[in-house]
């Protein structure tokens, strides 16, 4: 097979023997699978060692990666994930069209320019739909560039490791969510690549296309405009539409009975929300409204952040509020689908966002909400696998809260 990595022992590597699947032949992890593309490339041969849902194994990755695993005395290491440094930032000026500032696209595109690397795997969108990710090595700014603003579905970025052998390319900017990274890390060492960066997004909540439809109708007065949303800071969701106008939500307004089911078993069973994984991690979530948030974990992320960071206006990250007994509250009213009048959500959303958490605090209400109802999903549904599968970092978080019963 050209260009790819020779076993060290002169033998073939799994991969080297696998053929690359028919889409949709094999996804061992089944109902939790969040699609991520491993299986969709010949690194299938990997998929029961580096799926994210057949094998946690987060101690391992962050020790192989970062040197040491997090450290859980350590508030904002439990919370964060392994970290040199954080800050928040703006990229000056913005990026039109990207998902908050561009400084994930701007740092895609200088890591072309400056010869740190040949490509970067990102998501472009598809030409008939908006929403339906398309992910691409890319190997031009303007490529990289087509892939700003988030495809806010499970997207099979890993599947392009297929073009890798023969490609001719040898340093990689992988940009993905921590599903695909954990599958990425888990293979690194058998990619015919020199050098592989990783620049990751948080993420939660994501859905299928059609499970995107089913939380715009629910959620938005023009489902069918909708070309960018994003839950943000000030507990509320704000769409904009085609013709350029914006609509909010707040959080504590949506159909939670009917959302309940919409969200992918993969996001409902997954605690890397902050991506541990990855090099250098871009946000919003400790950051306050309108920035983005920035967590350096490595020494390779510092390089990456060094690429930009001219163009950027940071400051220090903030931390403010106490977000506990909302949180308890919120595990409540989710469990038992609670939904409220449009007004009252209104009031309510103003009242928590004017003295609700903020900055780190937020991040830290989110993670405590998803890292408990994710809990209490797992082990309602895959009893089984929930012990092994809660890493220590959200085991620890989830402790701190009462759940309901089983
Ligand atoms: C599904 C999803 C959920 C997210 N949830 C959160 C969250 O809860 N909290 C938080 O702080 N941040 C979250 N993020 C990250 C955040 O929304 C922004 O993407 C991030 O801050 C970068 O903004 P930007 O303007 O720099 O990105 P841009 O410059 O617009 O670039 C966006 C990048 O996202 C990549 N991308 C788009 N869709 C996908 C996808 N489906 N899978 C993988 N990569 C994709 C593209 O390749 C592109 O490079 C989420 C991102 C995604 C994709």
């Amino acid at each position: 097979m050209p260009g790819s990595t020779p076993s060290p022992h002169g033998s073939l590597l799994p991969h080297e023997k696998a053929r690359p699947l028919a889409k949709g032949s094999t996804y061992p992890a089944k109902d939790l699978c969040s699609q991520c593309g491993l299986c969709d490339s010949r690194w299938v041969a990997y998929v029961r060692q580096a799926c994210a849902f057949l094998n946690q194994q987060f101690e391992t990755m962050e020790t192989r990666v970062h040197g040491r695993s997090r450290d859980l005395n350590n508030e904002d290491e439990l919370y964060f994930g392994v970290s040199q440094r954080m800050l928040t930032a703006r990229l000056e000026p913005p990026i039109e069209g990207a998902q908050w500032t561009g400084i994930v696209s701007r740092l895609g595109v200088r890591a072309l320019e400056s010869g740190l690397v040949d490509a970067v795997l990102c998501v472009q969108q598809s030409e008939h739909d908006r929403f339906t990710p398309v992910p691409v090595l890319a190997r031009t700014p303007e490529q990289v560039l087509a892939a700003r603003v988030n495809k806010p579905t499970l997207s099979p970025n890993l599947e392009v490791l297929e073009q890798l052998p023969g490609s001719g390319i040898r340093n990689l900017l992988a940009i993905g969510v921590g599903c695909q990274v954990q599958a990425l890390r888990a293979v690194e060492a058998t990619l015919p690549l020199d050098n592989l960066y990783v620049l990751g997004l948080p993420c939660v909540d994501n859905v299928s296309r059609a499970g995107l439809q089913t939380f715009l109708d629910s959620s938005s007065r023009s489902p069918e405009t909708v070309v960018h949303y994003e839950f943000m800071q000030d507990f509320r969701i704000h769409f904009r539409h085609s013709d350029g106008s914006n609509e909010t939500v707040p959080f504590f307004g949506l159909d939670t009975p009917k959302l309940k089911d919409v969200f992918a078993p993969s996001c409902l069973s997954c605690f890397d929300y902050t991506n541990g994984g990855a090099d250098l991690v871009v946000g919003y979530m400790g950051a306050s409204f309108g920035r983005q948030w920035i967590t350096v974990r490595n020494d390779r992320g510092a390089a990456l952040l060094q690429l930009v960071e001219a163009e950027l206006e940071t400051a220090p990250v903030q931390s403010r509020g106490n977000r506990k007994a909302a949180v308890q509250q919120g595990i409540d009213a989710y469990d038992k689908a609670v939904k409220l009048p449009l007004w009252l959500a209104r009031l309510v959303g103003c009242v928590v966002n004017a003295i609700g958490p903020r900055g780190l605090e937020y991040g830290r209400f989110s993670i405590d909400s998803h890292f408990t109802r994710n809990a209490l999903w797992l082990r309602r549904h895959h009893p089984e696998m929930a012990d092994r599968h809660i890493p220590s970092f959200a085991q620890k978080i989830v402790n701190r809260y009462r759940l309901p019963a089983l």
